[in-house]
């Protein structure tokens, strides 16, 4: 008998933990931070009660909690894709350092974290006598990974994010899977389809030259790993003939890609792209170039997506009183987000903005589409378990009972420490 629990990410995106427990293997997937307006973290685990902590990918959500268990004595191995490690490492050191909050760890747990990584490339490996994993390349960030576990005779595959669409940085996840006993799916995009990325693609290529071409300067705010890059992938390969600055945690996150040429579609796209871009120098020189990159008509890519902070708050207060310039929004904005009240009422900080706000969706997570393709490809599982997280509640429940009425699977939507058999 196998017992699955989810510690978090049940009906809420955010805090995403499971435990997976056999009569000799407990382990633990992903174990990250729900970020309302203070950071929480899933339910308390012992780490002395686990055999190895398997992370999915570096996003925060995912990731953010690791820390708390590398505190004490007894000290798990933590199992990851070598670059997921390495982003991991960037972005928990990036909250440290930022978090306006108490948090329960700091440096020193990171590092023992660190200290205690075990780097799995993509494959299968045995990382316990009872237990083999298989990462599979999820297609959602470089790096991510969805992970098959067989132990006690089952099989089980929690997709943690992935992405069915090929986008210019990854290629699609590849999950042909035929026998498996429970699937772990996310459910972001449950409800809803994404539109044709090409067409998205060339708008926002096409937006940012028309922009350009009336001496204005694009500012993209963008996450630093993968959303970043993507736009310059996309930028590159539409040849735009324009000066790009890139800034914030982008330009060290670029650098570490190129240790892995191996993880990405096309590296080559991406290497040309880094070339061309104008990376923002962190030394003295810092202030003259964001000013330089105000006054230049081009694109700016810099931090945060959902302009909470980072670099792209000072750009923005530059730019945003001119209607020659574009603000091109490219990730989700969450509501209450100053990305979200700027998309909808055209406002920064009470003041009305001049400058053109645009929406471009570059979602690297599977849409409804492909999650129902997933799951029709899994018709031959006539006894499939089916758990429906990640995702806003409405969005879970919703998919969990789609399920349920149209396939011979069992969906839940299960909630918070709730625990079920396999
Ligand atoms: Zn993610």
């Amino acid at each position: 008998m196998v017992e699955i629990t989810f510690l978090g990410g049940c009906h809420q995106i955010g805090g995403s933990a499971i435990t997976i427990e056999s009569s000799s293997v407990r382990l633990l997937l992903d174990y990250g931070v729900y970020m309302d307006h203070h950071p929480s973290f899933p339910q308390e685990i012992m780490p002395k009660d686990l055999n190895a902590i398997l992370l999915t990918h570096a996003h925060l959500d995912h990731s953010g909690g690791l820390p708390l268990l590398f505190s004490g004595i007894a000290i798990p191995r933590l199992f990851a894709t070598p670059l997921t490690i390495d982003l991991t490492q960037i972005l928990l050191h990036d909250m440290i350092r930022l978090s306006e909050y108490y948090l329960p760890f700091g440096k020193s747990e990171l590092l023992r974290m660190t200290n205690h990584s075990k780097r799995i490339g993509y494959g299968k490996k045995k990382i316990h006598s009872k237990c083999t994993a298989q990462f599979i390349d999820a297609g959602h960030i470089p790096g991510s990974a969805c992970i098959y576990l067989e132990l006690d005779g089952k099989r089980i595959l929690y997709t943690g994010d992935f992405n069915s669409n090929d986008t210019q940085l990854l290629k699609r996840a590849q999950l042909n899977l035929s026998k498996i006993d429970c699937l772990v799916i996310e459910s972001t995009y449950a409800l809803e389809d994404h539109p044709n990325r090409e067409d998205t693609e060339k708008a926002f290529v096409e937006r940012t030259n028309d922009i350009v071409e009336h001496d204005g300067v694009v500012l993209v705010p963008a996450f630093g790993v993968a959303r970043s890059q993507e736009i310059l992938c996309v930028l590159q390969k539409y040849n735009f003939q324009y000066p790009i600055f890139l800034d914030g945690m982008a330009r060290v996150v670029s650098r570490i890609f190129t240790s892995y040429p191996n993880y990405f579609r096309n590296y080559n796209l991406f290497k040309k792209a880094l070339k061309k871009a104008h990376l923002i120098s962190q030394g003295k020189r810092k202030e003259l170039e964001r000013v330089k990159a105000v006054n230049t008509p081009g694109t700016i890519i810099a931090p945060s997506g959902m302009l909470k902070g980072g670099t792209a708050v000072n750009y923005i207060n530059e730019l945003h009183n001119d209607s020659k310039n574009g603000i091109f929004l490219v990730s989700f904005q969450v509501p209450e987000t100053p990305g979200r009240i700027l998309l909808e009422t055209h406002k920064w900080d009470d003041n009305e903005v001049e400058a053109q706000v645009e929406f471009f969706n570059f979602s690297s997570h599977a849409g409804r589409s492909g999650l129902w393709d997933l799951i029709h490809s899994l018709k031959s599982n006539s006894e499939l378990t089916v758990f429906c997280v990640h995702g806003e509640e409405e969005s879970c429940k919703t998919f969990a009972k789609e399920i349920n009425e149209t396939t011979n699977f069992t969906a839940y939507a299960p909630k918070t420490n709730e625990s079920f058999e396999i």
